[in-house]
Formats: structure tokens, C-alpha cells, sequence
């Protein structure tokens, strides 16, 4: 794989994570497992129940069943719904660190429809922090034992919903405007970055922000599965003459079951047009990076307005999947596999 030393490529890591079936899935066949630890199988062939008939076992085709798809999918690392937030951590962002501290933007979405485990992995709960936690306290951390470095850090806390990019930890500000400067460097116009000193008080900022989200999100109801969190650390480091900036971007995206990745049509599409849109330029800019198309659209959304300068050109990037392996969800788990399989080949 391309590393992040190597200035004129992309790199981008790919992962994905099954989540338990839930109440509601309990008793639906599971389709998704892993077979080994970067290798998953989706809606596996079932073998054929034999039909007794006058004693003896009779070949009886249910000619109503669809065929099973049986099909292998390869990522970075899978991870099944045994795993634990820890875990995933330390095979994913952990390893991410490091090139924020060498001066690269890096980002980390968490992709997938509503419910299949985005929120549960980036954010979690205060007695299980999910993976943005962790990331930062590693990066403290690390930061500690950089002698001679002066180092900075802050942290932003923004929301794109309907198309409008939100403060949320300061949400009266009101409506905020991207620009971008010379040299590509993308500013969030009239946001105010907090400075972080210790991982107690990031806690509590990933909290309050948490509360001010259109809706909050654990709930998996249409609001919150609409707006996508963009939780960034702004890291500045300066060692005698030598200064480097470094952004990292946490995000949990808006749910993906909208005809994100194949497109919508007619009234559903109306309706969905403007949530969508980031979602969509989104799946529009990786589908140009894996082309190595030089025209990549990050123009056509705030989203990918706001991450130009964390995705593609000079930047580690990390997708974790989130799929149910419920039948129940298997439009929405295979749609998810696609794109991130998609997103491999960048
Ligand atoms: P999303 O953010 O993708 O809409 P959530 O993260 O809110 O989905 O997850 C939906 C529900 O499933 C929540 O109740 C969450 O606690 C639970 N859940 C998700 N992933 C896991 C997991 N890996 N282990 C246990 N519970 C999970
Ligand atoms: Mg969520």
C-alpha cells in the first residue's frame, strides 16, 4: 500500500465493521460474517434442507428463493459484531496518528445506513468511548513525549445539514461560510476554535457538541440520520524555525440509505435532494479519486467543500463501513459493501 509519505498519491484504508442483530432483527438470517480477518462473506450460499418423502431425503428446490449472491468482499481489516471499540481503534485510527503528528491532513468517516453502528463507532458512550475519543487521547499522548516541539491543538465541532454548515459548540453563531485560501488550506469563516488541553475536557466537548446536533445522535430517527458531524483537530506543531500544521477530520456521515450511492429518482429524489447532496458529491469525489481523474467535483457540496484539503491529494484517509448483518438490511448492507469497496481503489 501507498503511504502517506508519498506526496502525489492518495491513500486511503478501508474498513468494515458488522454490527450484533439488534431486538428487532432477532430471528432474521444473518448475512454478513467474517472469514478471516480481512474477508467477509455476504449472503452465503444455504444449503438445501432435504425435503423427506416417503421416508427417504428428496432434493426440493424452493424455486421462490432468490439465488444467494455468496459473495467474497476484501478489505483493510473486518471486524464482526464480537468486536469492541477498543479493538477497532487499535487496528484503524490508532495507526493514524502518526502522520497527523508528521504534518498530514488525515480524515475518518464512518459510513453506512441509519442504525448499522456509525454513531456507536465514532462517538460511543462515556463508559465505552467510540474511536474519536481514543484517537485524540492516543495523539495527546504521543504529543507528550515530543520534546522540543511546541504544540498546539484545537478542536471544531461542525455540522452539515441541509446543506448549511453549523458551529456546534457554539450554536448561536449562526450560519458559517467555507472559503478557501491560497495554497488550498479550506477556512470555516467565523468558527472558533477551542483549545484542548487535556482528554477530560475533550470529553465534554465532544458531549456538549453532541447535544446541539439537529437532533441527538443516538437517535435513529430521520433528523440526526441526515446531518453529518465533522469533529476536527487543528494541530500546530513548531520545532526552532520549522512550523507544521495538521488537520484531522472525525466524521459520522448522514445515513447512507437514501439513494446515496446509486442515485434517486422522481419524488424521492426531490425530497432528498438537498440532504443528500454532501452524501452524493461524496460518493462523486471518491469515484474520481479512484479514477485518478484530475477534475475531482469537491465543489458540488459543503461537505466536500469543507474537506478538500482532507481528501485526496496529500492525505491518509480511513473509511469504516457499518453494516447489520440482518436479511432485513440486505439492500442497504450491500449497497454500503459496494462503495466501499469503491473506496478501496483509491
Ligand atoms: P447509526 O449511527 O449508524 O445510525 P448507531 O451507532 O446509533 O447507528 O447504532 C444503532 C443501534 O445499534 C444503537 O442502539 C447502538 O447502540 C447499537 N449498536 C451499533 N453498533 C453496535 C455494536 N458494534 N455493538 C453493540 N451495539 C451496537
Ligand atoms: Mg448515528
Amino acid at each position: 500500500p501507498r503511504g502517506p509519505n508519498d506526496a502525489a498519491n492518495v491513500n486511503m484504508n478501508v474498513y468494515v465493521r458488522i454490527r450484533p442483530l439488534n431486538t428487532r432483527e432477532q430471528g432474521c438470517r444473518s448475512i454478513a460474517s467474517l472469514i478471516n480477518e480481512t474477508t467477509l462473506i455476504f449472503d452465503p450460499k444455504q444449503d438445501e434442507e432435504p425435503f423427506f418423502f416417503k421416508g427417504s431425503a428428496q432434493k426440493q428446490r424452493d424455486i421462490n428463493r432468490k439465488v444467494n449472491k455468496n459473495m467474497l468482499f476484501e478489505f483493510n481489516r473486518v471486524f464482526d459484531e464480537n468486536s469492541t471499540n477498543e479493538e477497532v481503534f487499535d487496528s484503524t485510527t490508532k495507526n493514524i496518528v502518526k502522520s497527523v503528528l508528521e504534518g498530514y491532513n488525515c480524515s475518518v468517516f464512518a459510513y453506512g445506513a441509519t442504525g448499522a453502528g456509525k454513531t456507536y463507532t465514532m462517538l460511543g458512550s462515556p463508559d465505552n468511548p467510540g474511536i474519536t475519543y481514543r484517537t485524540i487521547v492516543e495523539l495527546l499522548r504521543q504529543i507528550d513525549s515530543m520534546t522540543g516541539w511546541k504544540i498546539t491543538m484545537g478542536a471544531s465541532y461542525i455540522e452539515v445539514y441541509n446543506e448549511n454548515v453549523r458551529d456546534l459548540l457554539h450554536p448561536d453563531t449562526g450560519m458559517l461560510q467555507l472559503r478557501e485560501e491560497e495554497g488550498g488550506r479550506v477556512v470555516v469563516a467565523g468558527l472558533k476554535v477551542e483549545t484542548i488541553r487535556s482528554s477530560d475536557q475533550l470529553f465534554s466537548l465532544l458531549a456538549e457538541g453532541n447535544r446541539n446536533r439537529s437532533q441527538h445522535p443516538t437517535d435513529s430517527n430521520a433528523e440526526s440520520s441526515r446531518s453529518h458531524a465533522v469533529f476536527q483537530v487543528h494541530v500546530r506543531m513548531e520545532y526552532q524555525t520549522d512550523v507544521k500544521y495538521a488537520k484531522l477530520s472525525m466524521i459520522d456521515l448522514a445515513g447512507s440509505e437514501r439513494g446515496a450511492a446509486t442515485g434517486c429518482k422522481g419524488l424521492r429524489f426531490k425530497e432528498g435532494s438537498n440532504i443528500n447532496k454532501s452524501l452524493l458529491a461524496l460518493g462523486n469525489c471518491i469515484n474520481a479519486l479512484a479514477d485518478g481523474l484530475r477534475h475531482v467535483p469537491y465543489r458540488d457540496s459543503k461537505l466536500t467543500r469543507l474537506l478538500k484539503d482532507s481528501l485526496g491529494g496529500n492525505c491518509q484517509t480511513m473509511m469504516i463501513a457499518n453494516v447489520s448483518p440482518a436479511s432485513l438490511a440486505f439492500e442497504d448492507s450491500y449497497n454500503t459493501l459496494k462503495y466501499a469497496t469503491r473506496a478501496k481503489s483509491i
